[in-house]
């Protein structure tokens, strides 16, 4: 099936027509506030990002600027105080905690920092975790996907016998496990050392080629310098959006 087959498929309805599939990320105005007691955090403030499919961005910032919130928002993790975000021609503000859970099954893959993985479960279960209630796990396409990240030799290692840069394939891998058009990596070099980080950012560089769309939190400006688009957060507020 291809992406745009699958985008269209995510229930665009009433948008101009290709939308979905033209710009991956809209957002207009979109706030996030937490409430800390009697504080309000602003997280982010009126942020807007246009983002077209099929690209690799950087969101970069120092930390505490809104970096994690934004790509949780982007990824339907949660949702925003005001604005709108919409992702793959989907409004996320209006959908129900169900439809959020379906969409983010459908059209997201997430990397972390500190890649998640379960210990006790070998590669190639840990690929199969997002799909273990699915009525066919597909085990076929999880070995080819540990074959794509390199690790097809290792598919019954468990993370403790995996170096760092392996856990990170090993998260690509798992990430990609519902095919998904947008892949969301939370500063996943922070913890590799440079010739690491560099496989996996080829690995993300691949991932647009395939046709995805591919965002990086960062604070690496090497890294940030690998990508089509910078975003830039400071203190909530988006302060440069580049080509
Ligand atoms: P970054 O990823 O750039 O380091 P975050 O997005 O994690 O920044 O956080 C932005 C701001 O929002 C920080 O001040 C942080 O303390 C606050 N924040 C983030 N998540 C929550 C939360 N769940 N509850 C309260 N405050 C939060
Ligand atoms: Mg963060």
């Amino acid at each position: 099936m291809s992406r745009k087959q699958r985008t269209g498929d995510s229930g665009e309805k009433g948008g101009p027509e290709g939308e979905a599939t033209r710009q991956m990320v809209v957002m207009r105005n979109a706030t996030r506030t937490f409430q800390m007691g009697s504080k309000e955090v602003h997280a982010l403030k009126a942020v807007n990002m246009t983002l077209p499919a099929g690209k690799m961005a950087s969101i970069q910032g120092p930390s505490g600027s809104g970096k994690t919130t934004l790509l949780n928002l982007i990824g339907a993790m949660d949702v925003p105080t005001s604005g709108s975000v919409k992702v793959a021609g989907q409004d996320l503000g209006r959908l129900s905690e169900e439809s959020l859970t379906e969409f983010r099954r459908r059209n997201v893959g997430f990397i972390f920092q500190f890649f998640n993985l379960i210990g006790t479960l070998n590669a190639i279960e840990n690929v199969l975790v997002p799909v273990m209630f699915d009525e066919n796990p597909r085990v076929d396409r999880a070995l080819s996907l540990l074959e794509q990240v390199g690790l097809g030799d290792r598919w019954d290692h468990r993370p403790a016998q995996l170096s760092g840069g392996e856990r990170q394939r090993l998260a690509v891998a798992r990430a990609l496990i519902n095919d998904p058009p947008l892949v969301l990596a939370d500063e996943p070099t922070g913890n590799l050392d440079h010739d690491t980080g560099e496989d996996i950012l080829g690995l993300f560089t691949d991932l647009v080629k395939e046709g995805r769309t591919v965002i990086v939190v960062t604070h690496d400006i090497e890294v940030a310098a690998k990508g089509d688009i910078t975003y830039v957060l400071r203190d909530g507020a988006m302060i440069e959006q580049e080509d």
